[in-house]
């Protein structure tokens, strides 16, 4: 496989560097370049966009997103893949910063400029956690346009569940809160080398310009007692609370008889606001 720019191809630089995936990295490299396009054009167009990439990796997607015209910041946690990606910044001097740490204690703020987007094949362990990072950022409206990101199909499928579904839950209702999210494409295991052992799902996550007024850590509070016990009554899961739950489904306008799997954002927002001291 030849890259289309003039760098080496992926596997080489692969060998070169001695990137053996590590699991504990969360590593399952895309080197097909059909598919990295196919992510970059979904999470284009890039004219004076700055975007964050999580976890390039040997820079595959890296490449991608400079070939259509993006401004790339990457923070990478694995020191092996940095040489790797200083030869991407040697060739296209000014469109990629390479920062060496933990996404997780990043502010992207320090180093990306308005309009900024973010585009990753996320490392599985820490892709929830980032996510909720970029939820709650504040002030709201973010520093992001748009959100683009892979994850495991379950989790995608979470993130963008109505109430009603079997999928809904805690993070569908922060995505739904904040962003509109909806599934883009799924990815199947043998694109990625090496082959994790289930699908991926690339989600795109607009952030809303108004969300309802509410603090982010009183939505979770609420939202991680009523779906602990998902197939209870609100009136009794939400005794964990350690308010009067028939109180506060009062004063949210909930029946008490309701369960969490039936509510929607709005009324896990009313819900907190009645929660907020
Ligand atoms: N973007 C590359 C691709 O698509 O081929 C690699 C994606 S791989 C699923 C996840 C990447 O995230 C790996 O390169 C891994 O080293 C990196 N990573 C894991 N934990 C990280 C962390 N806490 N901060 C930054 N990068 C991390």
């Amino acid at each position: 496989m030849s890259a289309s720019d003039d760098l080496p191809p992926l596997r080489d630089v692969i060998r070169r560097h001695e990137l053996r995936a590590r699991k504990s990295l969360g590593q399952n490299f895309l080197l097909d370049l059909n598919l990295t396009a196919r992510i970059a054009r979904s999470a284009g167009p890039f004219a004076g966009v700055s975007v964050l990439e999580v976890g390039p990796g040997p820079g595959g997607l890296t490449r991608a997103l400079i070939a259509q015209g993006a401004r790339v910041v990457a923070v990478e946690r694995d020191e092996r893949a940095i040489a790797a990606l200083a030869e991407i910044a040697e060739r296209y001097p000014g469109r990629l910063e390479v920062i060496a740490g933990d996404a997780l204690a990043f502010d992207p703020r320090q180093h990306l400029t308005a309009p900024a987007r973010v585009v990753a094949n996320l490392p599985y362990n820490i892709a929830t956690a980032l996510l909720v990072q970029w939820l709650t950022a504040e002030p709201w409206p973010p520093w992001y346009d748009r959100l683009i990101l892979m994850f495991q199909r379950e989790v995608a499928l979470r993130i963008t569940a109505a109430p009603g579904s079997k999928a809904y839950g805690r993070l569908s209702v922060l995505a739904g809160w904040r962003s509109k999210a909806r599934m883009l494409f799924d990815i199947a295991p043998s694109a990625f080398v090496p082959p994790p052992k289930v699908t991926s799902s690339l989600v795109e996550l607009v952030p809303r310009p108004e969300p309802l007024a509410c603090a982010s850590r009183t939505l979770q509070r609420v939202t991680e007692a009523a779906f602990g016990q998902r197939r209870k009554m609100l009136r009794q899961s939400l005794k964990s609370l350690g308010v009067d739950p028939i109180d506060l489904l009062g004063k949210a306008g909930i029946a008490p008889t309701a369960r969490a799997e039936d509510i929607p954002v709005e009324g896990f927002v009313a819900l907190a606001r009645a929660f907020e001291p």
